[in-house]
This record gives C-alpha cells, sequence and structure tokens, in this order.
C-alpha cells in the first residue's frame, strides 16, 4: 500500500542558525502520524540537517541534483555526495527549476536516471501553468510531463518514484487548486500510469499535491482518496503551521 507522505520544501530560505532553530522545533512539537515526515533545506544545511535530525522520524532530503556522477560541473552536487551525507531522497522536476533554470524535460529524465542508479528515491515534481488551465490544455501537459520523464523507466524502478503534483498556478499565490480539483487530475495520473505499466504501480505510488497548502485547507485536500499527502511550500517554514499540516493527514 502507498504510504502518506508531507515534505516541507524550504527552497532559498532559512540559514544554517535558522534551519537549526526551526528543526529542533519541529522535532520537539512531532505529532504521532502515519504520514513519513520529510524537509527539504537547502544543500548547505543538509549536513546540519541530518545531523540535528539523527533520532527523529523526519527524514532530510534534497532540493535538487546533477545527472553526472562527477566531473566538471562547477557549483553543482551528484547522487553519490548526497548519499554520503545521508541524503537519499531528491526532489527532482520542480517547476523553479524548470522555469528559473532551464531544467527540460530531456535533463530531468536524466536526473531521474541518474538518482535511481544510486538506489535513492526521488520525488518528481511537475504540473500545469495557468494557461494551460486556462486551455483545458491541463491533463495533456501533465502526461507529457510524465512521460517524457518517467515512462522510459523500468517498473521496477516505480518503488522509488513518489509523485508531487503542483500547479504551477497554485504555487506561492495562496490560490490552491480546489479538493476537486486535485482529486481530478491525481485520478488521471494514477490512470496515466495504468495506461503505461499496470494498475498495481499506478495503485502503489504516492500521489501528492502542492501548491499553497496551508493548515486551513490541509485536511479537506488530504481527504480526497488520490491525494496521498503534500509538498509544502511557504508553510513548512513556520513550525505550528507544518506541524499542523502534518496533523491533517488522517
Ligand atoms: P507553496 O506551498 O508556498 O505554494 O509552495 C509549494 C511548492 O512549491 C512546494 O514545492
Amino acid at each position: 500500500m502507498r504510504s502518506k507522505i508531507v515534505a516541507g520544501n524550504w527552497k532559498m530560505n532559512k540559514n544554517l542558525v535558522e534551519t537549526e532553530v526551526l528543526l529542533a522545533e519541529l522535532s520537539a512539537k512531532l505529532p504521532d502520524t502515519k504520514a513519513e515526515v520529510m524537509v527539504a533545506p537547502t544543500f548547505v544545511n543538509l549536513t546540519a540537517a541530518v545531523d540535528k535530525l539523527k533520532s527523529s522520524a523526519i527524514e532530510v532530503i534534497a532540493q535538487n541534483m546533477h545527472f553526472a556522477e562527477n566531473g566538471a560541473y562547477t557549483g553543482e552536487i551528484s547522487a553519490s555526495m548526497l548519499l554520503g551525507i545521508g541524503v537519499n531522497t531528491v526532489i527532482i522536476g520542480h517547476s523553479e527549476r524548470r522555469a528559473y533554470f532551464g531544467e527540460t524535460d530531456e535533463i530531468l529524465a536524466k536526473k531521474v536516471v541518474a538518482a535511481l542508479a544510486k538506489n535513492m528515491r526521488v520525488m518528481f515534481c511537475f504540473g500545469e501553468e495557468l494557461e494551460d488551465r486556462k486551455s483545458g490544455n491541463h491533463f495533456k501537459v501533465v502526461e507529457s510531463q510524465l512521460k517524457n520523464a518517467l515512462f522510459s523507466l523500468d517498473a521496477s524502478a516505480w518503488s522509488k518514484i513518489i509523485l508531487a503534483y503542483e500547479p504551477v498556478w497554485a504555487i506561492g499565490t495562496g490560490e490552491t487548486a480546489s479538493p476537486e480539483q486535485a482529486q481530478e487530475m491525481h485520478a488521471f495520473i494514477r490512470k496515466t500510469i495504468t495506461n503505461a505499466y499496470d494498475a498495481v504501480i499506478a495503485n502503489n505510488v504516492s500521489i501528492l499535491y502542492g501548491g499553497s497548502v496551508k493548515p486551513n485547507n490541509a485536511v479537506e485536500i488530504f481527504s480526497k482518496p488520490d491525494v496521498d499527502g503534500g509538498l509544502i511550500g511557504g508553510a513548512s517554514l513556520v513550525a505550528d503551521d507544518f506541524i499542523a499540516i502534518i496533523k491533517a493527514i488522517a
């Protein structure tokens, strides 16, 4: 059965001291939950975060990685560097990476393959832009993002994949997809995976929703049958808000 997951993507926020303060608060207040809880601090604070959370159930994950094993890629981070400090899960394909850093489906496909080759778990992000939704192309866009980056993988790779549907128009805007819109898309994603692979793989993959999830809308969004949790931006930077969102998992 697929797991419930609540993950905080801290993006380019929190210096070392702020990271340690937030992690201390989160560990102290972490409720009993059946959800896997993850946080993704910035690269330079990953080691400190892993250390700080040694005896906590919270997993530290990375926001990005490069596809090459090593070499002349100034400023980049490889899978084995992440593994070497105890980070076993990586976010790939966030819309901000796509929009501001030129990450295409082709690049993302290479990153996914590189992470899986090292046995890392991949949290793969995707989602349509406002124009796509307005023109009714959102299903087509999502299908092609999945196909281009993931559907060449062997069926066995899917046990290491977590999906995060994040409609770009809902990220950081305060405008969340309605629970019905989220459910409709998540069901479509499962159907698309069933067609490409089979129903077992589709039913076993966790599909998170991301985009303006807050304490006041999390319960309703997470109550939808195909929504397995959330990838949280802004609200994951405030301990009490993130904890409230974790508690929203039934
Ligand atoms: P917000 O929760 O701030 O909208 O961000 C969502 C997100 O991009 C998580 O990766």
